[in-house]
């Protein structure tokens, strides 16, 4: 039974993708990880097979701190996924180490700031392992990470 304070069941990301499936890997670890390419280190986000630097086709995942600022957000008060029940707040955070921004999710309408410090946490997906990078303000005591 489904009580009003917890959530049904969530979507289920592809984790076995060859282009993204490194991401869901080092979440698994509970790592956050951006695609980069092994010959020149430039970052490719969203992550791609191709190095539009240089050339290169072969690409690593490397490790960040899971430090980021925010750059954006929205609270959506309609509700279109019963997986999702409003209202919620979807957060665009600009990571700290890596020319890159992530999306995440924060119950109900968080007090929030633009260029606010926010730090990366892993939400359970199911019981395989599968984790979510989720983000949450780094240091106001807003959200209790689950
Ligand atoms: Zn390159």
């Amino acid at each position: 039974m489904t009580g009003p304070q917890e959530r049904p069941a969530r979507l289920l990301p592809e984790t076995a993708d060859p282009d993204t499936g490194g991401f869901f890997a080092a979440a698994a670890r509970e790592e956050l990880a951006v695609c980069a390419c092994a010959a020149c280190g430039a970052v490719l986000h969203p992550p791609r097979a191709y190095c539009a630097e240089c050339g290169c086709w072969e690409t690593v995942w490397r490790s960040v701190s899971g430090r980021g600022r925010l750059y954006s957000w929205t609270t959506v008060e309609h509700q279109t996924h019963r997986a999702f029940p409003v209202p919620y707040t979807l957060v665009l955070v600009e990571l700290d180490d890596a020319p890159a921004r992530l999306v995440g999710y924060l119950p109900g309408r968080p007090e929030l700031a633009a260029g606010m410090p926010m730090r990366v946490w892993f939400e359970p997906l199911d019981e395989d392992g599968t984790r979510l990078p989720q983000w949450r303000p780094d240091d106001d005591g807003l959200f209790e990470a689950g």
